[in-house]
């Protein structure tokens, strides 16, 4: 027989084993012998007999340890897989899909199989799947179809320390859950010493700390504010590229967001082809949630020799992911964060300084495989004066309407009760119950309605899955999930590459033809694309990602699928804009706004002037009222996706929210008449607020 190594066929007989599977088999062994470098490897059986003693238990290790990839590994080596699922929950959706890859090929498995992830919109996960990664806003929907989460037996909460939304809820309900299940083995992991407060809140669980291997790192401050931080992170760089030895370490530069990244990005390849060709290989790796899957793994591949990589990474690196090998860490100090002010029920991303705490983890970044260095592009001054010690959780900062439909639909009837770890704003959650009633997603009792129980079936926000409800009155689902597809991926959808911005406006201003609005533009997109068969080339003609656009129909596919679930039939009334309009409106009439004499407009009843987007079509013909999917706050208050309603719809659809004289103008006093001024239901409105006050019954 022919050996392994030179893989020759002799006399038809085939090899035992192909070079390929060889290959394979050792670059196996390799992840084995990977595995036990790892700093929980030497922990594995105390941390097992730790999980075997506690039902709940805390676990502590710095980033890179090993956490996410091997503790459900352990678990299932030591037999949990046999009673159950282990689900491991990720805040971040790149995180989730990352590791869960990772682990497949750890574990030698296709992923999907025995090793899967669940995130919103998609599902990578089989009846074989045994290790299951997702997002913690998945496993919370996971509550609701399956209350004591029967078919695990271990959960484990990860990065359980950046407090996300989700992972506080996901916090109460297993916490509950594991007094009802005490077979079901909770653990909680983190990457933050400050473990104390999780063990007080589960009841005292014991800390299990994984020493971590950390080197020293050096930090280093500006001595001066920077004016410009993208161009100071790009500088600084540039000259560690250039100065140091290449093959001593990779950089790693936390930026806010995609846009950053893309920009950073531009100016690196344009700033070192200004440098001659002298200057070592430098290879650019992006890494942000919506970057997709097949770039993703770009970051992981070893540097080359005599190369450097240079990481453009939002928070994620922080510590949902790992990259090996980095030595240089510039820090400009900021990050988006979502602030919400309920008593206007604004919500907005804003950069905005980080804590203390994420300063220190970025700083870590550099001293994992050996000494690093952090640059911090702000003062030592500002570092101990401006920075909080830590991030403000996100429960405490957001439109909490999404999660009290989630927890409504979970069976928690009174939230006042729920055993939050940091409750949030009284007045946020009072907002939260009065959006979700003006939805009639709650009745006056503040119980979940027939519609608040199809509204929850949505993965989407509660105005977006109400218009989808409601387009079952107007006959017009089918265009509908097509608008809240579109709408979920529309950040990315039309293509305008620097040096043909004319034609890909132009090639946009098609789809608004007639000032039909943004969203039914979208529509047009979705449809125009559809009729050619889902063709690329006609992306490629019209400016449109087509990337962006097979997503759409992914999550168009699934929400087609959910509407069957809360039966609502599938109609199509493409040429009725109209009816289109007016389920739109049935979901977002609180985000309705009237044109003011200088130009921008007034929210009907919140104080604060806003102004249509510029990337809107509706941005050269002001109509009198609009209707606008979010608002984003940039140099100015701008409404983004944006149509136009008929105020007199206002007072049909939310007689309860809008009277006439909200919506008469004073140059149109015309109002349809037949519709009664909406005294008894004003008055059930003021009452529902008054109960809601008094905070009982909620
Ligand atoms: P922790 O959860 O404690 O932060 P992880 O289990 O995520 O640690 O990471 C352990 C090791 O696995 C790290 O050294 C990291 O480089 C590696 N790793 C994790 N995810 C991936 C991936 N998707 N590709 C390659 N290596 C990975
Ligand atoms: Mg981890």
């Amino acid at each position: 027989k022919a050996s392994l190594m030179d893989g020759v066929k002799v006399d038809q007989e085939p090899p035992t084993e192909s070079i390929e599977k060889s290959m394979a088999k050792s670059a196996f062994g390799k992840l084995q012998e990977d595995r036990k470098t790892l700093p929980i490897y030497s922990y594995r059986d105390e941390l097992l007999q730790a999980i075997n003693d506690h039902q709940v238990l805390v676990i502590v290790g710095e980033t890179g340890s090993g956490k996410t990839t091997q503790i459900p590994q352990y678990l299932h080596e030591a037999g949990y897989t046999k009673r159950g699922k282990i689900g491991c929950t990720q805040p971040r959706r790149v995180a989730a899909m990352s590791v869960a890859a990772r682990v497949s090929q750890e574990m030698g498995v296709k992923l999907g199989n025995e090793v899967g992830y669940s995130i919103r919109f998609e599902d990578c996960t089989s009846g074989k799947t045994i290790l299951k990664y997702m997002t913690d806003g998945m496993l919370l929907r996971e509550f609701v179809g399956e209350a004591d989460l029967a078919s695990y037996s271990v959960i484990m909460v990860d990065e359980a320390h950046e407090r996300t939304l989700s992972t506080d809820m996901l916090f109460g309900l297993v916490k509950d859950l594991a007094r009802f299940r005490p077979d079901l083995k909770l653990l909680i992991s983190s990457a933050t010493l400050d473990a104390e407060k999780f063990s007080d809140y589960f009841d005292c669980a014991p800390i299990f700390k994984i020493p971590g291997r950390r080197f020293p790192v050096e930090i280093h401050y500006t001595k001066a504010p920077e004016a410009d931080y993208m161009d100071a992170a790009v500088v600084t760089a540039l000259q560690i590229h250039v100065t140091q030895p290449p093959g001593d370490g990779d950089i790693l530069i936390f930026l806010t967001g995609q846009e950053e990244i893309e920009t950073a990005e531009e100016m690196i390849k344009h700033r070192i082809r200004g440098l001659g060709t002298k200057i070592a290989e430098l290879i650019i790796c992006p890494i942000y949630a919506n970057l997709p899957t097949e770039l993703q793994a770009k970051i992981f591949e070893p540097t080359p020799e005599g190369a450097r990589k240079v990481v453009l990474a939002t928070n994620i690196a922080e510590t949902s992911l790992t990259i090996d090998g980095i030595k240089y860490v510039i820090d400009p100090g900021f990050s988006k964060m979502k602030s919400y002010n309920p008593r206007t029920g604004m919500e907005s991303l804003l950069v905005t300084p980080i804590s203390k705490a994420s300063a220190n983890q970025r700083a870590g970044r550099s001293g994992r495989t050996g000494p690093g260095k952090c640059f911090r592009l702000y003062t030592a001054h500002n570092y101990m004066n401006d920075f909080k010690d830590n991030t403000v959780p996100e429960i405490q900062r957001t439109n909490l309407a999404n999660v009290v439909l989630s927890l409504k639909s979970i069976g928690i009837i009174d939230l006042m009760d729920f055993d939050f770890m940091d409750p949030p704003p009284s007045e946020a959650l009072l907002q939260a119950l009065e959006q979700l009633f003006a939805l009639a997603a709650l009745n006056q009792l503040g119980e979940l309605t027939t519609t608040g129980r199809r509204m929850a079936e949505f993965p989407l926000d509660p105005m977006l899955s109400k218009a989808i409800v409601a387009s079952d009155k107007y006959k017009c689902s089918d265009e509908i999930i097509s608008i809240a597809a579109m709408l979920s991926v529309v950040n990315s959808i039309f293509y305008r590459p620097k040096d043909k911005q004319v034609h890909a406006d132009n090639a946009r201003m098609n789809f608004h033809m007639g000032n039909v609005g943004d969203h039914i533009a979208l529509l047009k997109v979705y449809n125009s694309w559809k009729e050619t068969n889902f063709s690329t080339q006609w992306c490629y003609e019209n400016y449109i990602q087509v990337r962006s656009m097979k997503r759409a129909r992914d999550i168009r596919d699934q929400l087609e699928g959910l509407l069957e679930r809360v039966e609502i039939e599938l109609s199509s009334n493409v040429n009725d804009l109209e009816a289109i309009k007016k389920s739109i409106t049935s979901g977002f009439f609180p985000h309705s706004a009237r044109l003011q004499k200088n130009g921008s407009y007034r929210a009907v009843k919140r104080p604060q002037a806003v102004n249509i987007h510029p990337s809107s079509g509706l941005v050269q013909a002001l109509p009198r009222w609009v209707v606008y999917h979010e608002l984003v706050l940039t140099s100015k208050e701008y409404m983004r996706q944006v149509t136009e309603l008929k105020p007199e719809w206002l007072v049909e659809i939310a007689p309860h929210y809008y009277q006439l004289k909200d919506v008469e103008d004073s140059s149109s006093k015309k109002m349809p008449c037949g519709i009664a001024p909406a005294e008894d239901l004003e008055f059930t409105y003021n009452r529902f607020r008054s109960v809601n006050l008094s905070l009982d019954g909620i």
